[in-house]
């Protein structure tokens, strides 16, 4: 069995459908409220988890209603929650997402993300040991993502870097991620604009295979056997909402890595296509049968 690490961000997402956003000092009346489960961290998890790997989770959580629902909820895909605290002091991450007029705004709220530890890291060291990868992206401090950096690159596992949300990236990570997984955006942040000419740049400066998503266009990667970009389509499907399809590419292809780049790209690209489907972002996640039938 596959044994993926994730050291990232749990949150609860709230969300408001209403007619159109609210101005300053105003109340709205809003069409519905629902919670779902989210988090880049939790949601590449679970993605990883549903397609038959064994996943253990580094993160951390609030005491709180939020976290005891969170908590239970990764618990129940069968991630091994060990290395996630419990915090007695902070509350657990939440996004507030207003949903009007096909747009959306959120605010996010790190709380408990905010306080995961290198130590954490350091203590989960024999699950990084043992893993056939690690997964990490931009939701928790930076001094926590390099830790987990520096671990994989020292114990020889593979660490996808899912630069997400966009930032700059401090030069040296480029060359202690394993696997580099920007989209569009994330691509033209991760290095300084100036800097910045096309992916194929940032694979000479980062001395690792990167992976660009482009939505529905599907993937763009380069590796020491494909030093020009090679192109997987993305899989045509009737999308109804693509939040967390990022998440189910990042948490497929650490599920798939060790078959080759092409098809853990390949069937990246099929999970993600699947996710986009259903609602949420881990609803329409796949399950590996689901994701097999797809393919064949
Ligand atoms: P998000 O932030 O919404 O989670 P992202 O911007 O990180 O996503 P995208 O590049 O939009 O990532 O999508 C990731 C992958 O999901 C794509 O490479 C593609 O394979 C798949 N995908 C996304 N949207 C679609 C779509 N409409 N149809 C088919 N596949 C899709």
């Amino acid at each position: 069995m596959t044994r993926i690490v994730v050291v990232g961000s749990i949150n609860m997402d709230l969300v408001t459908l209403a007619p159109r956003f609210p101005g300053p000092g105003e109340t709205l009346l809003g069409s519905r409220f629902l919670t779902a489960h989210g988090g880049k961290g939790a949601n590449q998890a679970v993605a990883a988890a549903r397609l038959g790997a064994s996943v253990s989770m580094v993160g951390a959580l609030g005491r709180d209603a939020f976290g005891d629902q969170l908590y239970q909820g990764l618990a129940k895909e069968g991630i091994d929650l060990a290395h996630v605290a419990r915090l007695e002091d902070e509350g657990s991450g939440s996004a507030s997402i207003t949903v009007a007029e096909g747009e959306n705004q959120i605010i996010v709220v790190p709380a408990a993300n905010a306080r995961v530890t290198p130590t954490q890291v350091e203590a989960a060291r024999d699950a990084i040991r043992h893993a056939d990868a690690v997964l990490v992206q931009l939701e928790i401090p930076l001094d926590t993502v390099e830790a987990a950096l520096r671990l994989g690159r020292r114990e020889s596992v593979p660490v996808i870097l899912n630069p997400a949300p966009a930032q700059k990236l401090p030069a040296e990570w480029l060359s202690l991620a394993s696997h580099l997984t920007p989209n569009q955006h994330e691509l033209a942040t991760a290095l300084s604009a100036d800097a910045v000419t096309d992916f194929r740049e940032l694979m000479r400066r980062a001395h690792c295979p990167v992976v660009l998503t482009r939505g529905g266009e599907g993937a763009w990667y380069c590796d020491d056997t494909h030093p020009a970009p090679a192109h997987q389509p993305g899989f045509a499907v009737a999308a109804i909402d693509t939040t967390g399809a990022g998440d189910t590419f990042n948490g497929a292809l650490a599920v798939f890595l060790h078959e080759g780049l092409p098809q853990a790209v390949r069937k990246a690209c099929a999970a993600a296509a699947l996710s986009v489907t259903k609602l949420g972002a881990q609803g329409g996640m796949p399950q590996q049968a689901e994701l097999d039938a797809f393919l064949t």
